[in-house]
């Protein structure tokens, strides 16, 4: 028995649950479909046969015994691992597709630019997504595809964008990393199906549990590991999920010829946290919505990005995320100055100052401290951890009391 993930037939569009066709090793035995995806993902990969670890084990294998015809996936360890397969079934399961993991999410990106570029004179992006994503296209321009950065609330600029039919690829990201600005999937897909234009989406801050992108119209669904779905800060890794066998096929080339593979101990980390996604992403939610409510009403803060508090995409943010908004929310400060943002960072007793997001701890930073970032100067990104609500109101009431001592200077 395995789990009802679905698999492509020979036309691109058609797919039929796993349960008809041969099981992989990682498949082989793990629970049956009709579960939530929440059930299958803590038991993807788990072998039921009597006497069998309860878990995917961690294996640390380069090779595998071989001769002659090499069998699939079990030749050289740059082609497979176990451990990824049990990771991917997680990871599929999520969003009803298959998944092809890689050694991070820029990996993953970059995977990516190369399989759908080809042929295409340009990459349409967001102006204000993952900046990484931005200098990545700049450095690749894979196959000559040239970037081009539009506002993707603006439909009909992204219209102009994509060009004539067959020329470009959509990437799109939503929310966005770090203003969490929500972009409309549904009408972005329809834009780039006239356009003939396969679309890709940056679903890193939402995950596969709040947002489902393959649903909206989209060809591919991209996830740093990093972040929420290995959710403890100590792993890095990236993942794509998508329902076209082509691309998945050509996914996996890439990874092979490319060598961007998760370590095998990577991989059984990012599975063993992933368990928890949803009671970590449920709790994180819902602090996050509290705390971006209190920040809006604070004297100190001039503006709140988080999808759903306010503003005219909050009506669409409910629609596309109807479970909830995720960890990330940034926020302005009255006085708008990098030494002020700089200051309350590093006042606080509990959240962490560091980078990242969707990790159990808090953690908080300028973001425009890092080179390339456009976000703006004073502006504070917080990824929301699992500590009460109520300790992290606390500290960051407490942090931003440090704004009075710096006026006085
Ligand atoms: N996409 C988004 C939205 C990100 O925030 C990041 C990293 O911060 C990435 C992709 C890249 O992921 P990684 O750091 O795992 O390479």
């Amino acid at each position: 028995m395995y789990c009802n993930i679905y698999r492509q037939r020979g036309d691109r569009r058609r797919w039929e649950p796993a349960s008809r066709r041969a099981p992989r090793a990682a498949e082989a035995d793990a629970v049956s479909g009709g579960f939530s995806a929440e059930s299958r993902l803590i038991h993807a990969g788990t072998d039921r046969t009597a006497g069998r670890p309860a878990t995917p084990p961690l294996v640390p294998a380069s090779i595998y015994v071989s001769a002659g015809e090499p069998r699939p996936g079990r030749g050289y360890g740059r082609e497979s691992n176990p451990g990824w397969e049990a990771l991917e079934q997680a990871l599929g399961a999520l969003e009803d597709a298959e998944a092809v993991v890689f050694a991070s999410g820029q990996a993953a990106s970059m995977a990516l630019m190369l399989a759908l570029a080809k042929g295409r004179e340009t990459i349409v992006l967001p102006s204000d997504g993952y900046y990484g994503t931005r200098v990545l296209a700049d450095k690749l321009r894979p196959h000559g595809a040239v970037p081009v950065h539009v506002d993707l609330q603006d439909l009909a600029a992204v219209q102009r964008a994509l060009g004539p039919p067959g020329s470009s690829l959509l990437w799109t990201e939503t929310p966005t990393n770090p203003l969490l600005r929500v972009a409309d999937l549904t009408r972005l897909a329809e834009l780039a199906a006239a356009a003939g234009a396969p679309m890709v989406t940056d679903n890193t801050v939402a995950t596969g549990l709040l947002q489902r992108p393959l649903d909206c119209g989209a060809t591919a669904s991209l996830c740093s590991l990093t972040k929420s779905l290995s959710g403890h800060s100590d792993v890095i890794g990236g993942a794509v999920v998508s329902r076209d066998g082509e691309l998945l096929a050509a996914l996996r080339a890439w990874r092979s010829s490319g060598g961007a593979i998760p370590g095998p101990f990577e991989a059984w980390l990012a599975l063993r946290g992933l368990k928890t996604l949803p009671l970590r992403i449920a709790r994180q939610s819902q602090s996050a919505l509290v705390i971006a409510r209190h920040l809006a009403a604070h004297p100190r803060v001039a503006a709140v990005h988080y999808p759903g508090v306010t503003g005219p995409t909050a009506e669409l943010a409910s629609r596309q995320m109807p479970a909830g908004f995720g960890p990330l929310l940034s926020f302005e400060l009255i006085p708008d100055r990098a030494e002020a943002a700089d200051q309350v960072v590093e006042s606080s007793a509990l959240i962490l100052p560091a980078t990242s997001f969707g990790g159990v701890e808090s953690t908080w930073e300028r973001r425009a401290r890092w080179a390339g970032e456009t976000a703006p100067e004073g502006l504070i990104r917080l990824s929301v951890g699992v500590e009460p609500a109520a300790d992290l109101i606390a500290d960051i009431d407490d942090a931003l009391k440090a704004l009075e001592n710096l006026e006085v200077l």
